[in-house]
């Protein structure tokens, strides 16, 4: 069969899904319920933007859509792409309701953004389209209603805007959104907590594959918060970082990339490229590299039906949302490539961004120490969860994770009665 990108997020995650809601013994009315977006806000923000002496008007479309609220308010991020469109936010929001039923916080699962190249503004236009999206989201949004958080190509300074656009109107709410900077109520380790959740969750699992961190190879795809933090943090633990990659393209060491330097290279250069003592490799290369682990943490559908049959690696930590497209999934599991998947590999991010939640709601402040160690626990929990029910059930990881997340949602729907 014919595999379309275009729609590959959804199509993957309604058959992942599909499978935990067989297994769950869910009827018809039951799955309805728990696929369909409580609500789904589509709006337009006009702009004028400069281009030398010219200014023309664009006009952004913007997203936010509420997927489900039974467990707590809406949570999710904000993404700012040339590509973000309806289908896509509508299955990163579903996304995030397992996440977050999965890792166990009180929050239910939302998405948005807006399709724009961030990069094609200036720095006072991206401010205003972001204070206008706010203003324009603002009677859907709330400390207990939805609460954003930074996603693709947003950041603390875009959720700073966020927290001020709304505080005008509804008084001082950090709490409003998360991954803030620390100066205004930002949580100490947020901005590293996605890609250390992830290296986490990696040594968890090669440790139940026997594969030896210290001697292990591993190839990264994605410098951004979440790969590169990722990359530090494997590499403190002694990993080897054969490869990593940008938009621009990847590079490659066989001795390990010198993963401080690569930070340092990027803030000056803006990309890898040209990093002393690497080797130039495209974004295809490094996924198909021979090395123990792959970590995929870009985009969505990366590996897909084109080079499932390609990749090398032993196992696969999902740091990107929705990287593997279920075709793709099939053909990885029948070769018995171990995939930890999105909903559990990269919920580190959402766990402290419900730890700033809280420190906010209490206007308490928590040390980093006692952030991290916090998520370890929530993420130890979710991983021994996700882990014992599949060596139960004899069923891979991902169906096993979306199996709890669907469980538990269901469960506080029926509980709740709507
Ligand atoms: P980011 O914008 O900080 O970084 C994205 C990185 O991917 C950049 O290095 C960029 O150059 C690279 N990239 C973009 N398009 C690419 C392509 N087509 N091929 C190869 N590389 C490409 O974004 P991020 O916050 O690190 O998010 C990365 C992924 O992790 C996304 O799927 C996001 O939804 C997911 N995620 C992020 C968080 C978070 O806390 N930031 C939490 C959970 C999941």
């Amino acid at each position: 069969m014919e595999e379309n990108l275009s729609c590959c997020c959804h199509d993957s995650q309604a058959n992942f899904l599909g499978r935990a809601m067989q297994h769950l013994g869910l009827d018809e009315a039951q799955r309805k319920l728990l696929l369909q977006s409580f609500r789904e806000v589509t709006v337009q923000i006009p702009l004028k933007l400069r281009k030398g002496e010219v200014e023309t008007l664009h006009t952004f479309t913007g997203y936010r859509v509420q997927h489900n609220h039974a467990r707590g308010p809406f949570k999710g991020g904000l993404r700012f792409h040339p590509d973000v469109q309806l289908d896509e936010v509508r299955a990163l929001a579903q996304l995030m309701t397992w996440k977050t039923a999965l890792v166990n916080i009180p929050f239910g699962g939302a998405k948005g953004g807006i399709t724009v190249d961030p990069a094609e503004l200036a720095e006072d236009e991206l401010e205003i389209l972001t204070r206008r999206f706010t203003q324009k989201l603002a009677p859907i949004l709330g400390e207990h209603e939805d609460i954003p958080a930074p996603d693709v190509n947003t950041n603390p300074q875009v959720m700073a805007w966020i927290f001020d656009e709304y505080s005008k109107s509804h008084g001082y709410t950090p709490a409003v959104v998360t991954g803030k900077p620390v100066e205004l109520g930002g949580s100490e380790g947020r901005l590293e907590a996605t890609g250390f959740g992830v290296a986490f969750i990696a040594h968890r699992a090669c440790n139940d594959l026997s594969i030896p961190l210290k001697q292990a190879h591993i190839a990264i795809q994605g410098f951004g918060n979440v790969g590169s933090f990722t990359a530090l943090r494997l590499s403190e633990m002694g990993a080897r970082i054969v490869a990593i990659s940008d938009i621009f393209g990847g590079i490659y060491c066989k001795d390990g990339v010198d993963i401080q330097a690569a930070m340092r290279h990027v803030r000056e250069n803006g990309r890898l490229e040209g990093l002393k003592g690497t080797k130039e490799i495209s974004n295809n290369e490094l996924l198909t590299l021979p090395c123990d682990v792959l970590i995929p943490a870009a985009m969505e559908g990366v590996i897909n039906c084109d080079n499932a049959n390609a990749i090398r690696a032993r196992l696969i930590i999902e740091a990107a949302n929705m990287p593997i497209t279920h075709m793709a999934d099939d053909k990885l599991c029948a070769r018995g490539v171990v995939i930890v998947p999105d909903i559990l590999a990269n919920v580190g991010g959402v766990t402290v961004s419900y730890f700033e939640w809280v420190q906010n709601i209490q206007r308490f402040p928590w040390d980093k120490e006692k952030v991290f160690k916090l998520m370890e626990t929530y993420l130890s929990r979710a991983y021994e969860d996700v882990r014992g029910l599949s060596r139960r059930k004899q069923v891979d990881l991902r169906t096993s994770a979306y199996e709890l997340a669907v469980q538990r949602t269901m469960q506080a729907v029926t509980l709740r009665g709507f």
